[in-house]
């Protein structure tokens, strides 16, 4: 006997009427129909039946910090950087452990499975860096955290900086980050990103840069970054986050830019709710949006995820690990409204992102590690509309999470009731518990 059955499934590719078989926590059939006795079965009622979403790019060090010492008063970036700066003398191991195993566990409850997060390595003790490894392990049996050895205060510009991030390497930590366009200059920001492109070459190791996050169409630092890409033959292990100033650079300049991406196999993670937050305030009217150009990227075919950077820390007060909500401002924000473009965003909070952190066996497919969420939704653009329920969420065979369905029961009179209108959402969602 198998473990377990899910029967009448939609999945994101548009199937529907799925089966998915499970057995030693790993997917060993996914067909329609399949017959088979198993020790748990699970009628999907036409429900979404996805692959776990993935945040591409996070903080876990600073995260639930929200408030301590004190509140952004100003909600600027400016005030968030020092925020930060007053808070780190502050941090203990055992609250940041504390927090981020907090976080995990919302993580969980919203589907979200693997999570790659940057951490200050700007601290001799590299306190956080123990703290997340800590996480790291401790979470391990239902979430995967990667690690990205994040050099906050810059490379070049904050004292012996390389030598904690090759320490926090040694120590465990996964990926080679950096922060270009902190540094103090622009021939400084080029320096480090060669320096860092070069360690990764030497170590086998991934890349992701917190990349021109700024409005400055002049910081190119991502042309630096793809280049250095190409020379080492990196391709495929690169990433650059945030990449705001392309959305202000000069058009001709990024029609050279974008196909230089793509050659060199570098991808990009937007982080929509921060960059919509945080972009355009030194503008009066109009006021730029400053997400890259998402759409212009994929179109090119350049990797393109969604991240959410930031939740209830020095630099955004709001959040809740719902990478739907992630994937709605995305749209909205690159005004991605066509059917085909509604669907990319559920990509990039999905596989995607899957795809920049390397998972292995991820994806609802024969021999895959049986990690799926069965949302209260029929297909992913209405799955992005509703932030819908996460009905159930399993990892590895098991179910680690369930919420019940969201249900509506007013009745005005004279009016039909509002659930009747809702009949066929809710259709999926009785049994839908298992
Ligand atoms: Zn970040």
């Amino acid at each position: 006997m198998t473990d377990l059955l899910i029967t009448d499934a939609a999945l994101p590719d548009g199937r529907t009427g799925i089966d998915v078989l499970v057995a030693g926590g790993r997917i060993v059939n996914v067909s329609p129909r399949i017959d088979a006795q198993a020790a748990q079965v699970i009628d999907a009622q036409g429900m979404l039946l996805t692959p776990p979403f993935v945040d591409p790019h996070f903080h876990m060090d600073a995260t639930l910090s929200y408030g301590l010492p004190r509140v952004n008063r100003s909600g600027t970036l400016l005030e968030g950087i020092a925020l930060w700066g007053e808070l780190k003398p502050l941090l203990t191991q055992e609250a940041i452990i504390e927090r981020a195993l907090a976080y995990c566990d919302w993580a969980v409850g919203k589907g979200l499975l693997a999570i790659r997060s940057h951490v200050d390595v700007c601290d001799p003790r590299l306190l956080a860096v123990e703290a997340l490894l800590h996480v790291k392990e401790k979470v391990a049996p239902y979430l995967d955290l990667q690690l990205v050895a994040f050099p906050q205060d810059g490379l070049l510009r904050s004292k012996d900086a390389l030598a904690h991030l090759t320490r926090a390497l040694a120590m465990g930590v996964d990926v080679i980050g950096g922060i270009p366009h902190f540094e103090r200059t622009m021939h400084d920001g080029t320096e480090s990103v060669r320096i860092l492109c070069e360690l990764a070459a030497e170590t086998g190791r991934l890349v992701d840069l917190h990349c021109d996050e700024t409005d400055d169409p002049h910081s190119r630092h991502i042309e630096t970054l793809a280049m250095q890409s190409l020379r080492l033959g990196l391709g495929g292990r690169v990433n650059g986050s945030h990449l705001t100033s392309m959305h202000s650079m000069d058009n001709y300049y990024v029609s050279k830019l974008i196909p230089l991406m793509c050659e060199a196999g570098v991808s990009a993670v937007a982080n929509p709710l921060i960059n919509i937050t945080i972009q355009g305030r030194h503008d009066t009217y109009p006021k730029r949006r400053g997400m890259t150009r998402v759409p212009e990227l994929m179109a090119a075919g350049v990797t393109v995820a969604f991240g959410h950077d930031c939740v209830m820390d020095p630099w955004y007060s709001l959040g809740s690990g719902d990478m739907l909500e992630v994937a709605s401002m995305g749209l909205h924000v690159a005004q991605m409204t066509s059917q085909a473009a509604m669907r990319a965003c559920f990509d990039a909070v999905t596989v995607n992102a899957a795809r920049i952190l390397h998972l292995d066996g991820y994806g609802i497919a024969p021999g895959n590690r049986a990690d799926f969420v069965l949302l209260q939704a029929r297909d992913p653009v209405e799955a992005i509309r509703l932030r819908a329920t996460r009905l159930l969420v399993v990892r590895g065979g098991k179910i680690v999470a369930r919420t019940p369905a969201a249900t509506a029961a007013l009745s005005l009179a004279g009016r039909p009731a509002l659930v009747d209108y809702l009949s066929t959402s809710a259709k999926g969602v009785r049994g839908g518990g298992g």
